[in-house]
């Protein structure tokens, strides 16, 4: 029996086995699809203070999210990076420059000074030194400022495989389907494998659930009526740096409702995003509709105004992703621990965490954690509450990071620890992707030279990736690795359709797949990538 269980294996509950494991609980993280499958894949992947929370005075709430982006960026350096935002200031519309500077100082100041960097508000004639391509009319001026920028589907993967080598069990593709009961107090799941279709029983003395936008449905297996959240959509769309390639990223309103989005660089692409729309679909099926994906091409073409036939149309439009948010729909909160996130505990002992943002999951985690361990207790398990270390000890990528943080020598060590079967270009995506496990993950191609073989010609994603998405990171399924480990999905061209039969071959090496499972992955794979292209039907 398990002390604690936790469904679903996005940000929250991965971050949560982690938590629990390093208190030394036995943990059992059961996600349905993949690890970051839900929201955590499907963000802005930014570690954030959010300014929106500075514009409505949630001070406590700014500086929760600058503290922990501090911490994340000290225990997931490789992972957790600085990118400055610029803000643009037009003349007759919004907050003025002046009081946006005074907001910033408010910022940085939450921050105790520690941000990535601290703000600068720039002039007209210095923002556009800054930002060539950007809007002149009316542009008042700009802040400078400093947030991170992340890979929040590797975030994810990171605390659960961490949780994992810290002795939880972590079950990916396997769906809960139900709850064990005793005396009326949940008492476990029932579980299937989606792979095997094998049924089995997950006994544990508490159950937390955090399956974000699934939460009422995960709640309705134990009968649960009241629906606790109102989900909304964001979609963001991706386009090639060739046609848009801002020097920072841009937070902006967008130009017909005031809406606030963002412009964000991405080495080779450039993404957009994103929208608010309320969604009451499975969450398994959203994507991007044409009203999300035009809308969004209006903000991108009105901030960085080209000649005429030149502005950015739909077939600039790489791939997109959809999320929905798992709000809170503001009722019937039992004990409310903040605007952003809640917890809930059913009488019969189910715990639910739900709200929330990737940058602050660390306090969630740390926070559900203290409830299972409170229930533990009731049910007369001897517990030791110590606090976890969760903000001291670095993340798996992050343990044997250079202390100054130097991607670049990282890079340069893969090439070598590679005998020079990859270039400077891989070395950089590893350093990124692997942290300080890259040399590691680049040594292999010197045993297995078919590793070094670019998995899309021309692109810096390796055959290797896929051998240690298999072996290390808990990939099962084709859309594991294009999706989540590789993001090829949302990378490349053609979304990875061209390299998904290659990509599968090598994978059934590792997993003994025959032909008609490689066959009906390459097929289901399609499949995802179709959806997230249905806008384009109209
Ligand atoms: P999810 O990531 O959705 O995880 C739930 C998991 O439960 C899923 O993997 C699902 O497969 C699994 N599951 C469901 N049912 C079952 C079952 N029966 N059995 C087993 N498993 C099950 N936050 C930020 O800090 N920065 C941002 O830039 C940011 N941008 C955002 C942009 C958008 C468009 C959206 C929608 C959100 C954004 N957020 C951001 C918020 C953040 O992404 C979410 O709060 C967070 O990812 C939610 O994580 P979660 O683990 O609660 O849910």
């Amino acid at each position: 029996m398990y002390d604690v269980l936790i469904i679903g294996g996005g940000i929250t509950g991965a971050g949560a086995a982690r938590d629990a494991a390093m208190r030394g609980l036995s943990v059992c993280l059961v996600e349905a699809e993949d690890l970051a499958f839900g929201t955590s894949s499907r963000s802005s992947k930014l570690v954030h203070g959010g300014l929106r929370y500075l514009e409505q005075g949630e001070l406590g709430l700014v500086f929760e999210s600058v503290s922990e982006r501090r911490v994340l960026m000290d225990i997931a350096p490789h992972l957790v990076n600085p990118l400055g935002f610029l803000f643009p200031v037009y003349k007759g519309k919004g907050r003025s420059v002046f009081e946006l500077d005074v907001g910033m100082w408010l910022y940085d100041g939450l921050s105790l000074f520690r941000s990535p960097k601290l703000h600068r508000t720039l002039r007209p004639k210095h923002v556009l030194v800054e930002e060539p391509g950007l809007l002149q009319e009316g542009l008042a001026g700009a802040p400078l400022y400093y947030d991170c920028a992340t890979d929040d589907a590797r975030l994810t993967l990171e605390n659960a495989l961490d949780a994992r080598a810290r002795g939880a069990n972590v079950l990916n593709h396997t769906r809960v389907t139900g709850f064990l009961r005793e005396g009326g107090r949940i008492r476990g799941v029932t579980a299937r494998d989606m792979l095997t279709g094998e049924d089995r029983t997950l006994e544990a003395r508490v159950v937390i659930n955090a399956t974000g936008p699934w939460t009422d449905l995960t709640r309705s297996l134990g009968g649960a009526q009241k629906a606790l959240l109102r989900p909304t959509r964001g979609v963001h769309i991706v386009v090639d740096a060739a046609r848009l390639a801002p020097h920072h990223a841009l937070i902006c309103a967008h130009p017909v409702d005031g809406r606030v989005l963002f412009v964000i660089p991405w080495g080779d692409r450039t993404y957009i995003g994103t929208t608010d729309t309320d969604d009451h679909g499975r969450p398994e099926d959203v994507h991007a509709s044409r009203a999300d994906v035009d809308y969004l091409l209006a903000a991108a073409n009105h901030y960085f105004p080209r000649g005429e036939g030149a502005a950015l149309g739909r077939d600039d439009v790489i791939s997109t992703w959809a999320g929905l948010r798992p709000l809170l729909s503001g009722e019937g909160s039992e004990s409310s621990l903040s605007r952003e996130h809640a917890i809930f505990v059913d009488n019969d002992g189910l715990i639910t965490i739900a709200g929330g943002k990737l940058t602050t999951y660390r306090k969630m985690a740390a926070q559900v954690v203290d409830q299972a361990v409170m229930l533990l207790r009731l049910t007369g398990a001897g517990m030791d509450a110590r606090e976890a270390a969760t903000a001291k000890e670095p993340l798996p990528g992050g343990a044997g990071w250079p202390a100054n943080d130097d991607h670049e020598a990282v890079a340069v060590a893969v090439v070598e620890a590679s005998g020079g079967a990859l270039d400077l270009a891989t070395g950089r995506l590893f350093a990124g992707v692997y942290g300080a496990r890259a040399t590691r993950v680049a040594a292999r191609v010197v045993t297995d030279p078919s590793g070094a073989a670019p998995i899309v010609a021309g692109r810096p994603e390796r055959m290797v990736q896929v051998d240690v998405a298999v072996e290390e990171e808990l990939a099962k399924r084709l859309s594991d690795v294009m999706v989540r480990r590789t993001q090829l999905y949302f990378r490349d061209h053609d979304q990875g359709l061209g390299a998904a039969e290659a990509v599968a071959g090598r994978m059934a090496h590792s997993l003994g797949w025959s032909a008609e499972r490689q066959d009906a992955e390459v097929a289901r794979y399609a499949a995802e990538v179709a959806l997230s292209r249905r806008w384009r039907e109209g």
